[in-house]
């Protein structure tokens, strides 16, 4: 058990990619602050069912486009668990649509949650992490951190934004034990990419198969879709003392995508 003692907070955990990192981490022994709209109950007992007697897994329904509920989550979790170690920030939504067809409310929206709602947790986690000389903070960020597609302004936007800041952050904490990096998938089969699917499968008239074999064709050379497991154990390498020297990393798991 890797992480036994550890505390860590995984932002949008309750589907997905989140969800899975956040079973990774218990599975080492960390005690769990989930968070995320839908069923909360549902993904606290997914969570508490791979983990080892002992870890506690608790949920806290911040919304992440809100600064005051956000300094809560952190605050909340520092005084349940008594720490914060291990900070992923991976809550996210997309909106695809070409620029001028934007609507501004997403806009606003996608760099809220996935670029501003970063920037909270970590000013407000990172003096304690400092305090107790160790920390974690891993970003969630995208192949679309590194590269990007047409009609997906906003997030590409965001995610270069995430991996500028992890870098950034990476810069100001160097000389203490707290890490920052970036993971930067390609497809994930989740909520959110299924979306994508569908849309794929309604306008060109595609089975969902053929939707996703046509979406992993594009992009991703391997065609095959990464999961969340193996985002999951790459954030528990991130955590490990084997990876206390790697700083400002933005990692793509990606089948190929930005090898192109
Ligand atoms: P998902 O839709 O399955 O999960 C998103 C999570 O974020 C859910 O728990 C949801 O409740 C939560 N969430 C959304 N808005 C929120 C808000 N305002 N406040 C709090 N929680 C909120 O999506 P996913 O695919 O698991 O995405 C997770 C992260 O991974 C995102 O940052 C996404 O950009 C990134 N990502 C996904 C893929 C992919 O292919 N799925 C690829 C690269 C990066």
């Amino acid at each position: 058990m890797l992480l036994k003692g550890k505390v860590a907070l995984v932002t949008g955990s309750t589907s997905g990619i989140g969800l899975g990192i956040a079973q990774s981490l218990a599975r080492q022994g960390a005690h769990l602050m989930l968070n995320g709209f839908g069923d909360a109950d549902r993904a606290c007992a997914a969570v508490q069912a791979v983990a080892p007697p002992g870890v506690q897994v608790r949920h806290h329904g911040a919304d992440m486009s809100q600064v005051h509920q956000i300094e809560d989550l952190i605050s909340s979790t520092e005084s349940a668990f008594g720490q914060l170690d291990i900070l992923v920030n991976n809550a996210g939504i997309q909106h695809v649509a070409p620029i001028e067809d934007f609507p501004v409310d997403r806009w606003d929206a996608v760099i809220a949650i996935n670029l501003t709602s970063a920037f909270h947790t970590i000013r407000v986690a990172l003096p304690g992490m400092k305090r107790r000389n160790w920390g974690r903070i891993i970003n969630i960020a995208s192949t679309h951190g590194l590269v990007a597609s047409a009609n997906k302004s906003a997030y590409v936007a965001a995610k270069h934004g995430l991996v500028g800041m992890t870098k950034s952050v990476a810069l100001e904490t160097a000389t203490t034990g707290v890490t920052v990096n970036a993971i930067c998938p390609g497809w994930v089969l989740t909520p959110l990419v299924q979306q994508q699917v569908d849309a794929r499968a309604a306008a060109q008239g595609l089975s969902q198969e053929d939707a996703k074999k046509a979406l992993l064709a594009e992009k991703q050379p391997s065609l095959q879709f990464t999961t969340p497991e193996q985002l999951g154990e790459l954030a528990v390498f991130m955590c490990s003392e084997a990876a206390s020297n790697l700083r400002g990393a933005a990692i793509n798991v990606d089948g190929g995508w930005v090898a192109q």
